[in-house]
């Protein structure tokens, strides 16, 4: 005599979640329980926790031959997410629990010895995908606010095995979990209004905040460069519905925390200078995302550029172009989306002070030179502005002037720039590849001829014309102007600093 259940629950391979048919087959002969179907260790540990958790709940545990199938067979699959479908496999392959009613839902959970359920990584592509299958979803209460992003799911949130068979055998029904409603206002801890005085700093800011451009600051500890960075996000408009998913979908995956309290914020990442590749870009045996992608629609600030490795920097380079990033490992691929706007600092020497009038520079011309040549040719490259960040005239710090912006009142510029690009050309103007890039960044022939003689004059590469262009169009975009104008034009060109010297 012989008994099959079916359970559906689904795996993660980058940004999606494949269904997983959990297939639990109980046969007369000696009592076992084998996994099939390319299981990780955690998923081979789930035998310990589900044979602990069945007996804590009251439940029988069989004693026959157990063979778990979890299918596809060629799919890595990872995680304790799997232990509450292979229980309820157990329970309904043993008549415990109705079977029939198992496939109107999928399920995921990871369960304590005591049967409680354990919070699981990545349920927000898991609820995703539930709902395009037009299924109910059961998973862990801690998982219930994140899951609820997606809307018109019908999710029921458990606290444990047991009360998910009660659910299941019609003893007491979990309520559907209500999401609180989020809003889209935003909330920022710092204002670019504490900043004092660096007029052409936060003009930069803002110019990148327009289009999307990836900035560079250099200039000695103190000059605020941080600060600035760190008031990025306060001048960014709030993420589409659709940005937003695929951010918390990525923060999801890496089980980050109050996903959905930050759920309109453009994110923020700020990775150490000792970050391995791995954490930068992603990785893992089933790659998980990096800071890269969970910078996606945001912004990736890297402090003291110099300072981090070398290799981790030129990992940066294939996603600075195309706006993702592929991760190979033996076992599996995976594809997460990258486009980050980076914001970078340096110091414009290793001491910090060259150039400096209060302290002086101690550093020799080669280790200078060395310093900078840490940052290649092509990564500068894609770095669309180069601006210096210098010390404030003395006393600045003390005026009390009311002449400083708020972030509300730059925020609303931005916005107004972003919402005419996005009515022209259907995306910002970072984004503008090959053709597109001469369609809408059209010059007059003398600004044409202008820039062609700048490019000559000052050594700039060809991808470095076409960020030209593109930082023109955002700096004419911010002056509610059609066209680019010249002014426009030199002011791009002046945020090119780093490649003259
Ligand atoms: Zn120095």
């Amino acid at each position: 005599m012989s008994d099959l259940a079916i359970v559906y629950s689904r795996a993660t391979q980058g940004l999606h979640a494949p269904l997983v048919t959990v297939e639990v087959h109980i046969s007369n002969g000696l009592p076992s329980l084998t996994i099939v179907g390319l299981p990780e260790m955690a998923v081979k540990e789930s035998k310990e926790r589900v044979r602990s958790a069945l007996l804590n709940c009251q439940f029988e545990f069989p004693m026959r031959r157990i063979t778990i199938n979890l299918a596809p067979a060629d799919l890595p699959k990872e995680s304790g997410r799997f232990d509450l479908p292979i229980a309820l496999g157990i329970l309904a392959a043993t008549k415990q629990i109705p079977l029939a009613i198992l496939e109107e839902y999928e399920f995921a959970g990871e369960l304590a010895l005591s049967g409680k359920l354990r919070c699981i990584s990545g349920s927000l592509p898991l609820a995703l995908a539930t709902k395009s299958a037009l299924r109910k979803l059961v998973l862990p209460k801690a998982n219930a606010l994140e899951a609820s992003l997606i809307k018109g799911l019908e999710i029921y949130p458990a606290s444990d095995l047991l009360q998910v068979c009660q659910h299941l055998t019609g003893k007491m029904a979990i309520p559907v979990f209500s999401p609180p409603s989020l809003s889209a206002k935003q909330d920022f801890a710092v204002d670019m209004i504490d900043i004092k005085g660096q007029h052409l700093a936060k003009r930069a800011l803002e110019i990148a905040a327009a289009g999307r451009h990836n900035l560079l600051m250099t200039g000695p500890p103190g000059t605020g460069k941080t600060m600035l960075a760190n008031r990025l996000p306060s001048i960014l408009p709030a993420l589409t519905e659709q940005e937003a998913i695929e951010v918390a979908s990525l923060a999801s995956i890496r089980k980050l925390p109050n996903i959905a309290e930050h759920f309109y914020c453009a994110p923020f990442r700020h990775p150490h200078h000792s970050a391995s590749s791995a954490a930068l870009v992603g990785g893992g045996s089933i790659p998980k995302p990096g800071e890269i992608s969970l910078a996606h629609n945001g912004v990736l600030f890297l402090d003291e550029l110099p300072e981090f490795d070398h290799r981790v920097l030129e990992a940066l380079r294939e996603p600075l172009e195309n706006g993702h990033i592929t991760l190979s490992r033996a076992q599996s691929q995976a594809e997460f989306p990258a486009k980050f706007q980076l914001i970078a600092t340096m110091n414009p020497c290793p001491c910090g002070y060259l150039g400096s009038s209060q302290t002086s520079c101690q550093c020799l011309p080669t280790h200078i030179q060395r310093y900078k040549n840490k940052l290649s040719g092509p990564l500068l490259d894609r770095i669309d502005m180069h601006i210096e960040v210098s010390e404030l005239p003395s006393g600045t710090l003390s005026q009390t002037t009311n002449l400083e912006e708020s972030s509300a009142t730059v925020r609303d510029r931005v916005q107004m720039a972003q919402k005419i690009q996005l009515a022209r050309q259907g995306m910002l103007n970072s984004a503008l590849k090959g053709n597109l890039i001469e369609q809408y960044c059209p010059l007059i022939p003398t600004d044409r001829a202008f820039l062609d003689q700048a490019m000559t004059k000052l050594q700039l590469s060809a991808r470095s014309y076409h960020r030209i262009l593109k930082l023109a169009r955002s700096i004419a975009d911010l002056a509610s102007s059609a066209k680019i104008a010249h002014n426009h034009l030199t002011e791009a060109l002046s945020y090119r600093k780093l490649e003259r010297t």
